[in-house]
């Protein structure tokens, strides 16, 4: 069944995700690069074949159009004649031909679902899908209550079907002559600050509840003004989170807002869109001679912690098109001493981002001035903290920037898991100028008997004395090894995609399960 999504036509300024993310996965050829691609699209060319008009497509009309020299794919309704993107899709061709001249939305949602392909293939857009009997967005059954006033009744829910519906978390709401405190009941028992979410702007009020693999929001467009600060408390047993508004004026409110349109909804997290807040550039200091520590400040009227080994997705606009790409946000430095659960800085987050020559994105990153803002998304990614916490061993490896899930992870690992005996970086660079806080890596193994640190160059200069060569079985059955015979192990990897790949094939060959293997991945 095709998706038709039930928006104004064309699309509009939508809640907008990524663009081409990540290295490409196939060698693209010269001039094919992400910014030749918006420059092509600027040039005033037809690229759909329709010089500029949009049609209705039925289905029948789409499913001709499956070839790569003439290829049509349909995305949440709309129908994109993507022939001319062909040699610049980072994926290849052939991913791209898997979708030809049928609905690709659920396979574009698997593999890069953050992608902004609103904004990078606006001028492909041939037209709408001739409208078939609506899909309704998947597993939400009720819409009915929409525009219904929050009065202190609570309107329908958009529900789950089955048993989900248990899990659907409601909301309740009373005011104080100074104070609103809005009441989510989660039904988790194992709340905590990272799976709520908060951002009110003027009075717009959106707050997310992670729940699993779900999410819950609540998105009102509240009565009246309310200060820019907030306070938010989460009764992490009982699964409460109370969110506490200060009125601007001291006036009795009748109800608490206008809903919105996603407002009390409970859906899988990969259905929800991506939502973005403005954060200010405050700090930009040097790590090595092309990588820099970037530090963010949230808004004050934000509530955001990114889960360690999650990433989040900065949002520019570069050359008139917005470009997405995901960064894992890092700690400011390496914590030596892991007696205590470190006091986290709620406000700031901090990127670890290698500037490339030519790199699109993080050029127009490097010319971000303090002060500045860049859009930043809420968290994703799949690494779930229980995985490291009944290993007795873990092992990262690294590649380049492929670092920074570790920091936190390190961080987490040293501090709170007590069953670890083993903690080994296996830490993969082209040069000794290339390694990311080495000094803090070589003090850390020092003030902790559990940390082991081992460097691998890809191309050192003539007086490395150290490990040298690329990722390989041999290499890897050298220095990963369980401490005991039958010990439980994590084995966590992250760095370019061949890395990756062929890192998780060498421990896979290793006799290593699924299980023991984390890669990380956009
Ligand atoms: P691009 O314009 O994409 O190119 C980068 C460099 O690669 C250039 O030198 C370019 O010439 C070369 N290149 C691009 N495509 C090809 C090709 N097909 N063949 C050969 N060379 C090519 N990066 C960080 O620095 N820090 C992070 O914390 C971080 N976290 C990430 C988290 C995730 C989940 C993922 C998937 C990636 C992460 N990255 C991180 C990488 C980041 O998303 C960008 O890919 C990176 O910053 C490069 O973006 P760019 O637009 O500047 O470079
Ligand atoms: P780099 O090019 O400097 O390479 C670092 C090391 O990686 C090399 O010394 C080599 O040992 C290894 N390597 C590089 N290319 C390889 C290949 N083709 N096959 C096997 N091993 C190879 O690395 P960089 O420029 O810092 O890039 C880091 C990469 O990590 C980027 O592609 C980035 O997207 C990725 N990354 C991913 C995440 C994530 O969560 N998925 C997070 C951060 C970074």
């Amino acid at each position: 069944m095709l998706n038709v999504p039930p928006q104004a036509f064309p699309a509009p300024s939508s809640q907008q995700r990524a663009a081409a993310g990540g290295r490409a996965k196939v060698p693209l050829k010269p001039g094919r690069s992400l910014m030749d691609w918006i420059r092509l699209t600027k040039s005033g060319k037809d690229m759909t074949g329709l010089k500029g008009r949009l049609i209705e497509v039925t289905e029948d009309e789409l499913a001709k159009h499956n070839k790569k020299e003439d290829c049509w794919i349909c995305i949440r309704g709309f129908v994109y004649n993507v022939t001319p993107y062909m040699e610049y899709h980072p994926g290849g061709e052939d991913e791209l031909m898997k979708a030809a001249g049928t609905d690709g939305t659920d396979l574009f949602d698997q593999v890069h679902r953050w992608v902004n392909y609103e904004s990078m293939l606006k001028e492909c857009l041939v037209g709408r899908m001739a409208v078939k009997p609506i899909a309704a967005p998947k597993e939400i059954t009720s819409v009915c209550e929409e525009k219904k006033q929050l009065n202190g009744m609570l309107p329908e829910k958009k529900v789950l079907s089955g048993a989900s519906k248990d899990l659907t978390p409601s909301y309740d709401w009373f005011q104080t002559d100074s104070l609103i405190t809005i009441v989510i009941y989660t039904k988790q028992k194992d709340m905590n600050a990272e799976l709520v979410i908060l951002d009110h702007e003027d009075k717009r009020l959106r707050g997310e509840i992670i729940v699993d693999d779900y999410s819950y929001l609540l998105e009102v467009d509240l009565d009246h003004a309310v200060e820019e600060d907030m306070a938010v408390n989460i009764a992490e047993k009982v699964g409460k989170v109370e969110i506490i508004l200060k009125k601007k004026d001291n006036v009795h409110w009748k109800i608490l807002g206008q809903p919105l349109e996603s407002h009390n909804t409970f859906m899988k997290r990969t259905d929800r869109g991506l939502f973005y807040r403005k954060c200010k550039l405050v700090l930009k200091t040097e790590v090595t001679h092309d990588t820099k520590l970037f530090c963010l400040l949230l808004p004050e009227s934000t509530h955001l912690r990114v889960p360690t080994g999650q990433h989040v997705y900065l949002k520019q606009i570069i050359a008139g098109t917005e470009v997405v790409k995901p960064y894992t946000p890092v700690l400011p430095f390496l914590p030596l001493d892991f007696k205590e659960p470190s006091c986290h800085d709620s406000a700031h987050i901090y990127l670890m981002i290698k500037i490339y020559s030519c790199g699109l994105f993080t050029q127009a990153l490097d010319h971000l001035q303090i002060g500045d803002c860049i859009s930043v998304s809420n968290p994703e990614g799949s690494f779930k903290k229980s995985q490291v916490q009944t290993s007795e061993d873990l092992f990262l490896l690294a590649a380049g920037t492929g670092f920074t899930p570790m920091v936190k992870l390190l961080n987490f690992a040293l501090t709170e898991v007590s069953c670890l005996r083993t903690v080994k970086l296996i830490f993969f660079n082209r040069t000794e100028d290339d390694i990311l806080w080495r000094n803090q890596l070589e003090q850390l193994a020092l003030k902790d008997q559990r940390f082991e640190i081992q460097f691998i160059l890809s191309q050192p200069k003539k007086d490395w004395v150290g490990k040298q060569g690329m990722i390989s079985s041999s290499l890897l059955s050298e220095f990963v090894k369980r401490s005991r015979k039958d010990s439980k192990v994590l084995i966590c990897i992250c760095g370019p995609t061949p890395f990756t790949e062929q890192g998780v094939q060498y421990l896979k060959d290793l006799g290593y399960s699924q299980e023991e293997v984390h890669p990380f991945t956009a």
